[in-house]
């Protein structure tokens, strides 16, 4: 499984820094977790440790920008400058890189900060491989931003399949979102790996969808993972922030090079705030996937849908890579479906529940519904939307941690107002109230 080794931890963890005192005397981290701890336990404990002077069980906020020198060039402890590195940041991506099974994580300023900063750190004339149906911001940095540095990336809807022909001498990355946004369809990123490596090429696995709780990317073979950490990592729809994990030196040095460089980098309070969040993923994580396995069983048995999109039912044809990848075949929290009376009864249905929020978005403790066609994939045009499976009556659905009882009564009744209740007017009803 994890590929850090005892003797790995914790001196060789780079994020893990030695806190010297300002008489000299160095305090060495206490109670660093082992990697035989399980998830849960490295949740709650990894970058986290008392304060040497105070004894706060929880770190302080650190706001400061600059850090006092001792003498010109010796700052008196790792921190010279805010953006360089400070303390909360490298507490948050300690505990990233545990959760990851990484040796290193790198935080930043979004999900799309980091999607830039890796691909800012190709030569120019390189060649990328991307998934089809990519998150919206993703696709559109691909096409409209790194295009103009001279980085080219072509898109497959069948990674698998294209994948050796498509392969030329200046590939040098491939992106795969697994699963994908909002059809929910998997890669085998083991295989995709594999072919990858035989031609010296990275694989970069976007993991936002399932959380490290559920997928550890680089179990599989993958190279870098990255995370939109406004999702499920913070998981209370507070903070906008990014996260990339992996285990090569020489890119430590390179992302480290650029993070500080290109300065998209998250505040201390961000950083602080997603470390809170990151403790109860395992917790939340768990619910919102029980809570969209029940939803997922209910759509899919109602006269009212015409197919539901979720790798965690036994119907879903990813199920077998979902069984191999994911932990104990969990689905994750998110799903989609078709709904029976086109895109009005899509529309509809978003009006009609009462416990998930109509918005954008996900990941978060709250359940969240939208109309991808219309909403976070209207940029693409329809025959290519279409292509992906993203039809005008898919609805997408982020279950939350409330009760699954009441998410899936919810769920029920808005697609029977939906498709057989009386019309309503754009508008006149808003969510979530009466
Ligand atoms: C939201 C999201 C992103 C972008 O992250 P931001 O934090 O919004 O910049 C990237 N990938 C996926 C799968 C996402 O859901």
């Amino acid at each position: 499984m994890a590929p850090v080794v005892e003797q790995d931890l914790p001196q060789n963890l780079p994020l893990q820094r030695v806190l010297s005192n300002p008489d000299g005397t160095i305090d060495t981290p206490p109670r660093a977790p082992s990697p035989v701890h399980q998830f849960g336990t490295l949740a709650v404990h990894a970058g986290t440790r008392p304060d040497p002077h105070t004894g706060a069980v929880i770190p302080a906020i650190s706001l400061s920008t600059t850090f006092t020198q001792s003498s010109v060039g010796k700052p008196i402890g790792p921190y010279d400058y805010s953006r360089a590195g400070n303390p909360n940041r490298d507490n948050f991506e300690e505990a990233v890189a545990a959760l990851e099974h990484a040796r290193f994580a790198l935080a930043f300023s979004s999900g799309s900060a980091t999607t830039a900063t890796i691909l800012q750190s190709l030569a120019q004339g390189s060649h990328v491989i991307s998934v089809s149906d990519v998150y919206g911001g993703t696709h559109r940095y691909f096409t409209k931003v790194a295009y103009a540095h001279g980085v080219k990336v072509t898109f497959s809807p069948s990674i698998e399949l294209d994948i050796q022909t498509m392969i030329t001498p200046q590939t040098k990355l491939i992106w795969i979102e697994s699963p994908s946004n909002p059809t929910l369809s998997l890669v085998d990123i083991r295989y995709i790996a594999t072919v990858a490596h035989q031609h010296g090429i990275l694989v970069v696995v976007d993991n936002t969808f399932l959380s490290p709780y559920v997928q550890n990317p680089l179990d599989h073979g993958a190279d870098i993972v990255i995370h939109s950490v406004t999702k499920y990592i913070n998981g209370h729809s507070d903070v906008v922030m990014g996260v990339a994990a992996f285990n090569s030196e020489e890119l430590f040095e390179r992302l480290t090079f650029l993070q500080n460089a290109i300065g998209a980098v998250p505040s201390p309070f961000d950083c602080w705030l997603a470390h809170r969040g990151l403790k109860t993923l395992h917790l939340r994580a768990r619910e919102a996937s029980k809570n969209a396995t029940a939803v997922a069983k209910a759509l899919e048995a109602s006269p009212n849908v015409l197919a539901v999109n979720y790798p965690g039912l036994d119907s879903s044809r990813y199920r077998h890579i979902a069984l191999k990848q994911h932990r104990d075949g969990m689905g994750g929290g998110m799903l989609s479906f078709r709904i029976k009376g086109g895109h009005d009864a899509a529309e509809r249905f978003c009006q009609n529940t009462k416990i998930f929020a109509l918005a954008e978005s996900l990941g978060g403790v709250e359940s969240l519904c939208e109309v991808p066609a219309a909403m976070t994939h209207v940029g693409i045009p329809k025959e290519q939307r279409e292509a992906i499976g993203v039809f005008d009556d898919l609805v997408r659905l982020s279950c939350g941690v409330e009760d699954s009882s009441d998410l899936v009564k919810d769920v029920l009744h808005a697609v029977e107002k939906a498709v057989v209740g009386p019309k309503i007017m754009n508008g006149i009803k808003s969510n979530g109230t009466g």
